[in-house]
């Protein structure tokens, strides 16, 4: 079997394992800092390291295992990043400038079962969960591109919103994030990270008792079940009913508000009477509603794109029914922008 990266430890994880093969606490703080801070990508780089503690790494761990397979660059800068992983799969992850930051959006697993009607994603079923390492591996590829552009830019933000359900690889996200959020590590702050799920309510009860203080987004698109489960199957399984609890425990638990996020799709979901059933939905509930605009997918073609004067039309109805809410802005439409599409077309 290949070895697996080092990034997919948490610093206890690798300090433990180096402890049980005589290595203290001080070595895995200074392989941390050369993977995190001095960004070196292999071990012999790591030049004050104990030589014992380097080979039994070496040994056992690799740094990189994901390769560069194609990189497309927007006009607006958003820069969409293919990466091979060491199987062969194809996954992809995204960077986006916007005012705030740098935010990198991540992929959780090599296509995804839950099969929404409007997602380029699951179209192609999963092969498998990414490990924690090469969720990580993502976000230091990126970085490592940004080091060498040499602008001194720090990758920011995260969003799980890339290919693959993360609550369907729950425990491997969960380290990703402890890895990322680590003040020895990259120290990415937590209200910088939001994670996206379809609605998988018993993982929502979990990630709310682990109290990461990151933020949480659930993809709703619809106010009854009627039409929720007409576009997004996993309805069935877990209905409003299951979900709004779910979502009233994590409101509860973090003392945050909760993005909910609404795609529009034309004729389907967009008309006012749905934006007022989503406000009655809502009632005072603590939440943030994310309208986004519809990314056409070619093997979707049932779904259009809703106007701009029915979004902006249905962003009012929210307001005046005291929903907070806001309209999503696209980045890098001219590379095949949504989650999934550059890979869906790779595969083909
Ligand atoms: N599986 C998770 C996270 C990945 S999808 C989830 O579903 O939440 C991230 C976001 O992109 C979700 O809100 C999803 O509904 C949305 N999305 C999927 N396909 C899209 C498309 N064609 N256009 C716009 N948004 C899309
Ligand atoms: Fe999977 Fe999310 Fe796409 Fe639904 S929207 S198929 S859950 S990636």
């Amino acid at each position: 079997m290949s070895k697996t990266s080092i990034y997919g430890l948490t610093f206890e994880q690798l300090s433990a394992w180096l402890l049980e093969r005589g290595h203290k606490k001080g070595r895995a703080s200074q392989v941390w800092e050369w993977l995190y801070r001095k960004r070196v990508t292999t071990f012999t780089d790591m030049v004050d390291v104990n030589l014992d503690c380097l080979k039994v790494l070496s040994e056992n761990f690799t740094i990189q295992t994901l390769t560069e397979h194609t990189k497309q660059e927007s006009a607006d800068g958003t820069i969409k990043f293919l990466f091979a992983l060491a199987d062969g799969d194809l996954i992809e992850t995204v960077l986006m400038r916007h005012k705030y930051g740098l935010s990198v959006c991540v992929t959780t697993q090599v296509g995804c079962n839950i099969g929404c009607s409007f997602c380029a994603s699951g179209l192609l079923k999963k092969d498998r969960d990414l490990s924690s390492g090469e969720i990580v591996e993502q976000i230091m590829n990126v970085q490592l591109h940004l080091d060498e552009v040499g602008k001194g830019e720090r990758v920011s933000h995260i969003v799980v919103m890339g290919i693959g359900e993360p609550f369907d690889n729950f425990e491997n996200m969960v380290d990703f994030l402890e890895i990322v959020k680590d003040q020895k590590g990259l120290e990415i702050g937590p209200r910088h990270i939001t994670v996206s799920t379809s609605g998988l309510a018993q993982k929502i009860y979990e990630f709310a008792d682990l109290k990461l203080q990151v933020n949480l987004a659930i993809s709703l698109h619809a106010p009854n079940n009627e039409l929720r489960t007409r576009i997004m199957k996993i309805n069935r399984a877990i209905p409003l009913e299951k979900l709004m609890p779910a979502i009233d425990y994590y409101i509860e638990k973090s003392n945050r508000r909760i993005t909910l996020e609404y795609i529009l799709l034309k004729d389907v979901n967009d008309q006012k009477e749905h934006a007022e059933e989503l406000a009655e939905l809502i009632g005072d509930r603590r939440a943030y509603v994310n309208l986004i605009p519809y990314n056409p997918v070619d093997e979707h073609s049932q779904y259009q794109r809703s106007e701009e004067k029915t979004v902006l039309a249905f962003y009012d109805t929210l307001k005046k029914n005291g929903i907070t809410c806001g309209i999503r802005i696209e980045h890098g439409t001219d590379i095949d922008a949504a989650c999934g599409q550059l890979r869906s077309k790779q595969m083909k």
